[in-house]
């Protein structure tokens, strides 16, 4: 836009999908909430992904009042967790989306509005050139994670395809299959192994726990 300068703030939104979300949502002051949440300016930092799931249910907020629904005390968070959360039963899941098709909120369309923490991620540096000095212990976590969950996926699907052509090809002989990658980490000291993704959750072995 060659005009930028002269545009008042408010018509001023990146094109990325939270520039969208929060035009369509009407929640004006999300930018600045969301850097000041990350960096800790607020008085409480969080992390990308709870950045995503506090937007996330401020969306669905919306999305309930637009839907003239009186939303109680606890309710959108506890709504939230019913839609997303992975200890929920699928079929708790299909009535909560159902109950609230019903009440007149447009769910899958708002659920096709949620945001990734990688999306909050790229939103905060490449739209509103946020950096963190300092990232939190939670971050940097997050950040690990994510790459060897990359790298993981890759190997998944490296294998995955070897194994195929090796079948197309009459060389090897199986079924259906399914390919897993899992990464243990042992502790040469207690020996308490751990795959990686729980040694990143508990950030302890059992050395200390004695
Ligand atoms: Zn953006
Ligand atoms: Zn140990």
């Amino acid at each position: 836009m060659a005009n930028q300068d002269h545009e008042p703030e408010s018509d001023r939104s990146c094109g990325c999908k939270i520039g969208r979300v929060a035009d369509r949502y009407e929640l004006s002051t999300l930018d600045d909430d969301l850097a000041a949440y990350w960096t800790g300016e607020a008085a409480e930092q969080y992390s990308t992904r709870e950045l995503a799931a506090y937007l996330n249910q401020r969306i669905l907020e919306a999305a309930l009042e637009e839907a003239a629904i009186t939303v109680k005390e606890g309710e959108v968070e506890n709504t939230y967790r019913l839609l997303t959360d992975d200890d929920v039963s699928s079929g708790t899941q299909v009535q909560t989306r159902t109950e609230l098709e019903r009440d007149g909120v447009p769910i899958e369309e708002v659920e096709s509005d949620f945001v990734s923490h990688q999306t909050v991620y790229n939103h905060l540096t490449d739209c509103l050139d946020v950096s963190l000095e300092t990232p939190s212990d939670e971050e940097r976590l997050e950040r690990s994670a994510e790459k060897l969950g990359a790298l993981q996926n890759r190997t998944a699907a490296v294998t995955a395809d070897t194994v195929a052509q090796l079948k197309r090809n009459g060389i090897l002989d199986i079924g259906e299959y399914n390919v897993t990658v899992s990464i243990t980490v042992t502790c040469e000291e207690c020996f308490q192994e751990y795959t990686i993704r729980d040694l990143l959750d508990e950030r302890a072995c059992d050395c200390n726990s004695h």
